[in-house]
């Protein structure tokens, strides 16, 4: 089979390679039919991440139809069509057991970083029973493939966690595709969204999909206050201070974006203001009510999709993803 195998720093290749079998009786494996790219996938290349082997193949983000199951899968046969979701997990261990799935001893975050991931033409799933979701053959693949990470991550770290009852107002910082789900899945409690990012065509985006109103972050002064502040961003751009900054009294911060180093948290003007952080890694427990919001046509995901490339494009794909006016870019193989 072809497969997106990391070679180390600046190194990628699709090439041949072997197709995966069944190694435990929980394993199932799925035929892709189409991943899609995410930036923890380029850390390890832009040589941020050397805890990815040479040798991986990458991804964490898929669609497919299963052509093999353990022997003692229950609830998954040849021939479903699942969206895999970038959370492995066992639900035995002492963290499934309180649904903290990221944590899972025997799995969490480990495709395309420990173990072989989705950019392939085949995929070993282990725990295949819950690390996956049956969908009919009928949702639109880019529809699908939002359910692996980008909207289980909105949906978890948000809606999950603010009572929107007493919210008016709402600031995304960052103009990617985690803040462009996450205005997807807010739409519906009719909040002034406005958008904090360098893009302007994303911003742009982001108006036409039912934000308020874009701002350019280098050019604006942070005057507004907001009830929800959600970050997006991470790394050491100063987007979490810019979120301090933000927040109204009593008001929320939610930071989604990953950071490399400390950060500075002003508590002596913040204790003040009563204020409520949450962060942290989603779980992709979510995926049953995600299911039912995409086949209601509650939500549109497909949206975030901005190109899709075939199977002979999957290099140009990759290296289409790190353009800035990109959002989620798909190959369909
Ligand atoms: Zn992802
Ligand atoms: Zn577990």
């Amino acid at each position: 089979m072809k497969a997106l195998i990391f070679k180390g720093k600046d190194k990628i290749e699709w090439t041949e390679t072997m197709e995966p079998v069944i190694i435990e009786p929980t394993d199932i494996i799925v035929k892709i039919e189409g991943f899609t790219f995410s930036h923890a996938d380029y850390r390890p290349y832009l040589g941020q991440d050397d805890s990815v082997a040479p040798d991986t193949i990458m991804g964490h983000e898929g669609v497919g139809v299963i052509t093999a199951v353990g022997g003692s899968v229950i609830n998954l046969q040849v021939g479903d069509r699942v969206a895999i979701g970038c959370i492995i997990h066992c639900n035995i261990c002492q963290w499934c057991l309180r649904k903290a799935f990221a944590k899972c001893v025997n799995g969490g975050f480990i495709l395309g970083t420990k173990i072989n991931g989705t950019h392939a033409e085949f995929v070993r799933i282990p725990y295949g029973d819950n690390s996956v979701i049956k969908i009919s053959s009928a949702m639109n693949l880019a529809d699908a493939l939002m359910l692996s990470d980008v909207l289980p991550t909105g949906y978890e770290n948000v809606i999950k966690k603010v009572d929107f009852q007493n919210i008016n107002n709402i600031a995304i910082i960052g103009d990617g595709p985690i803040g462009l789900g996450i205005l997807l899945l807010i739409n519906k409690y009719n909040k002034e969204v406005d958008v904090y990012g360098h893009h302007s065509k994303k911003l742009d985006y982001f108006e036409k999909l039912g934000a308020h109103k874009g701002y350019n972050s280098t050019k604006t002064s942070f005057d507004i206050k907001y009830d929800l502040v959600i970050e997006c961003v991470g790394n050491d751009r100063g987007t979490f201070e810019q979120a301090q900054q933000m927040v109204n009294f009593n008001g929320t911060i939610i930071t989604i974006g990953v950071f490399n180093k400390s950060v500075v948290f002003n508590l002596q003007q913040l204790w003040y203001q009563n204020i409520t952080v949450h962060t942290g890694i989603l779980n992709v427990y979510t995926l049953d009510e995600l299911v039912a919001k995409i086949e209601t046509k509650e939500i549109s995901p497909m949206q975030l999709v901005t190109k899709a490339f075939n199977k002979n494009q999957v290099l140009q794909a990759y290296e289409a993803f790190m353009d800035k006016d990109m959002f989620k870019v798909m190959v369909k193989l």
